[in-house]
């Protein structure tokens, strides 16, 4: 139950950049726009008459039970054509966007998004769900490959006469889709997509802080066709349920989004079990850096540095935690990250004037609490609440910054409004070699005028997302594939082409056409 005082205030003027006029802004596919007041309406009156529904948790027992009903509807789902999977798939995505308000209405309760980011979660949740029933009806059509490769016969040594070889993709079995809390709609609908769009059956474990809204979307997929045994919903901690779902022996594949440290622990759980080789999905975390050097545009800077660093309370695998300022702007642009901060409002996330809502809980609260405790120690405070902002609200930390001495300083994500600051002077390559040297590869930032460098600190840089002289939010469902190197995750690309191949098997068929039946 949300402990917040859940009372919208229409009245009061919007956040700016809610679908804003910086570069990068979003097509709004959900064709609401909040700031039509006759738009926000429906979502409003939501907030009122929505309840987050509530849940179930499993035991092992009924994982078990689970996995069992998963395996056995696996032959009818796989033999399902692709492209009515995909019409199913659609369906659902039409019905998300029919319910837009009474989602968001629960993202808004039960992980205190704020509106603009609950309705961007909607969005992206659907466009998952129409991504990859589209990508799953290209991929799956069986390849005729041809005789020889090349342009010529004579440019390979081996070609085939008398044989017809088809590549034909396939489903692989039960998947297990893991999901964390902090877009515990998008991601967990991008998963279950992709492995139901390719066939495979699911049985998927939303985050425990998130329950409600994972039940919701599975009760509007079912709903579309999706059936019950082929999409099943575990609730519990990843401890027990998480834990005892990725044991299953038989699971054809785990896709994992989450820290780093959970997706080792089941990466040694997979390698650990008898049987095949299992394979896992990993989207972890990020130590994500933004390059500035001294021909960047401070305003542009300051921009990107608000809306990546601080917006959705920090709560973002992408979002900015490093800030590598050239020295010769450094204190200009340090003044005025102040001034932006300082224009954040934070609070409650169902008031419409809200920039920063809380942490989803008391334990992220405390682990970002102590971080701050240590830099506050540790380092120079650049950005912190005054003592009369302090707000009674729970769980809520206004945006802080701190300057840090070296890049090497910065050792792990903190999953919350707080900037780290670090000057630098000499050669920008060497500032991504030290960025590429905490392991991490998720996203990156580059503000410069100068066109060759930032495509040259680009291409230096291990990182998955790069982002030039705009922000570091951005991860369009097929526009801006996603995902991380390194400690970042496994790939392949969430959103992007070459996702859903790995959800398949892959199978050469030769058939020898000169002989007696062929
Ligand atoms: P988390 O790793 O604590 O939990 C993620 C999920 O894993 C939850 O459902 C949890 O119950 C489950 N889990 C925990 N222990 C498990 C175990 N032993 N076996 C199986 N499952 C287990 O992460 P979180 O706190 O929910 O999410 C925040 C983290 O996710 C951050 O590090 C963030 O950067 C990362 N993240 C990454 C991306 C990306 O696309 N790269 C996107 C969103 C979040």
């Amino acid at each position: 139950i949300s402990p917040l005082r859940l009372e919208p205030q229409p009245s009061l003027p919007l956040p700016i950049d809610l679908f804003g006029t910086h570069a990068g802004a979003r097509k709004n596919s959900t064709g609401l726009d909040l700031t039509v007041p006759a738009m926000r309406a429906p979502l409003l009156a939501a907030l009122q008459s929505t309840a987050v529904p509530a849940v179930a948790t499993a035991n092992v027992a009924e994982v078990a039970k689970a996995f069992q009903a998963s395996q056995a509807s696996f032959a009818a789902w796989s033999h399902t054509d692709v492209a009515a999977r995909a019409t199913i798939l659609r369906r659902a995505a039409d019905a998300m966007l029919a319910d837009t308000p009474s989602l968001c209405a629960i993202l808004v309760k039960e992980a205190f998004k704020t509106w603009g980011d609950a309705v961007s979660e909607v969005r992206e949740a659907v466009d998952f769900l129409r991504y990859y029933a589209d990508e799953a009806e290209r991929i799956m059509q069986p390849i005729a490959m041809p005789q020889v490769h090349g342009a010529t016969a004579a440019a390979y040594t081996y070609g085939v006469t008398g044989e017809t070889n088809t590549l034909r993709l396939t489903a692989r079995g039960v998947w297990v889709c893991i999901s964390p809390w902090n877009f515990p709609l998008a991601i967990f609908a991008g998963q279950v997509a992709a492995a139901l769009a390719t066939g495979n059956t699911v049985l998927a474990k939303p985050a425990e802080q998130t329950p409600g809204v994972a039940l919701a979307a599975v009760r509007l997929l079912h709903a579309a066709g999706v059936p019950a045994d082929a999409l099943q919903l575990l609730h519990g901690t990843g401890e027990t349920v998480g834990a005892a779902l990725v044991a299953q022996p038989g699971v054809a594949g785990v896709v994992f989004t989450g820290s780093t440290q959970v997706a080792k622990i089941i990466q040694r759980a997979l390698a650990a079990k008898d049987g095949a080789i299992v394979p896992l999905i990993a989207e972890t975390g990020g130590i994500n850096a933004m390059v500035v050097d001294s021909s960047a545009l401070p305003e542009q800077v300051v921009d990107a540095v608000g809306m990546s660093a601080f917006r959705s309370a920090g709560q973002r695998c992408s979002a900015l935690r490093l800030l590598c300022v050239h020295a010769s702007i450094a204190d200009g642009v340090i003044e005025m990250v102040q001034g932006a901060a300082r224009e954040l409002v934070s609070g409650n996330p169902a008031d419409l004037s809200t920039d920063v809502g809380p942490v989803i809980d008391r334990e992220a609260y405390d682990n970002i609490q102590r971080q701050i405790a240590r830099l506050t120690k540790e380092a120079k405070v650049v950005v912190q609440p005054a003592a009369n902002e302090q707000s009674a609200l729970p769980n809520l930390i206004a945006p802080h910054a701190f300057e840090v001495n070296s890049i090497a300083d910065v050792q792990a994500e903190i999953f919350g409004p707080v900037l780290q600051i670090v000057r630098w002077s000499g050669d920008p390559s060497e500032v991504v070699a030290q960025i590429n040297a905490l392991g991490y590869g998720l996203t990156f930032g580059i503000q410069t005028r100068i066109d060759s460098r930032a495509q040259a600190l680009a291409h230096a840089a291990h990182i998955g997302n790069v982002y030039i002289n705009r922000n570091m939010i951005g991860a369009v469902v097929g526009v801006q594939p996603f995902g991380g190197e390194g400690l970042s995750g496994t790939g392949p690309k969430a959103g992007g082409p070459h996702y859903l191949y790995r959800f398949c098997a892959e199978q050469t068929i030769t058939v020898n056409t000169t002989a007696a039946g062929g």
